[in-house]
């Protein structure tokens, strides 16, 4: 069933990147859907590009070391990965971690050619996949609608304060001449601990520990070290 997958696809609708020609020469039939999923959030939680590169790219590992006489067990994989790529990783750890896969007969140099970069998986969701987090119409309208809520709600806050103040120094308890009320709302992200006003926020799409990453894949091509530091 794998192999009449990927002659459909090499026939009729591949796109012919490199996403689908590891896809295809590692029989990763489902991988599409996975990174679909995965970026786009639909299972819940959203993978940013470097996390899909990582789940792709040990799929790949994964799959030459099913073809040897290598017995994978669970977290293999994720393990032999990071120490194949991780920038942290001494040279002698690497060399060893190499060694131990060519003597079970796998060729690290194919499989370390075969891996995709996160700029390349990105390229692959958004132009041979047309999948985009862009904003659809419907989630635009979404948020203006929610901007016009919380703003509505900050000017009643606003308004309200304001009276209170004008009140409590009519009757001497406080003393005030002329002010004004500022209303903000701020969102902390948990994450990262970075905080935005609210229409910050809608603006950015999200927050920055999130939309950097993205758009690091696309616009930076030179700040794979940046990112990688990150790490
Ligand atoms: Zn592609
Ligand atoms: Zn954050």
């Amino acid at each position: 069933m794998s192999q009449q997958r990927g002659v459909a696809n090499e026939s009729d609708s591949g796109c012919g990147c490199k996403v689908e020609r590891v896809a295809e020469r590692y029989e990763l039939d489902r991988i599409d859907d996975a990174l679909v999923t995965g970026w786009l959030g639909e299972s819940g939680e959203r993978y940013s590009l470097r996390r899909l590169e990582t789940y792709l790219n040990e799929r790949v590992l994964e799959s030459a070391m099913a073809e040897t006489t290598m017995t994978v067990l669970d977290g293999d994989v994720a393990h032999l990965y990071e120490r194949l790529t991780d920038g942290s990783v001494s040279a002698g750890q690497r060399a060893e971690t190499e060694n131990y896969l060519k003597r079970a007969g796998i060729n690290v140099e194919r499989v370390r050619n075969d891996f995709v970069s996160h700029q390349t998986v990105h390229t692959h969701l958004r132009n041979c996949l047309g999948t985009t987090r862009k904003r659809t119409q419907n989630t635009e309208s979404r948020v203006e609608k929610a901007d016009q809520t919380v703003r509505a709600l900050q000017n009643r806050m606003r308004l309200v304060t304001g009276g209170t103040v004008e009140r409590l120094t009519r009757a001497g308890a406080v003393s005030i001449d002329s002010f004004d009320v500022y209303v903000e709302t701020t969102i902390v992200c948990r994450d990262c601990d970075r905080s935005a006003s609210f229409s910050e926020l809608l603006e950015r799409g999200g927050c920055r520990c999130r939309v950097d990453t993205e758009r690091g894949g696309v616009e930076e091509l030179g700040g794979e070290t940046a990112i990688r530091a990150e790490r």
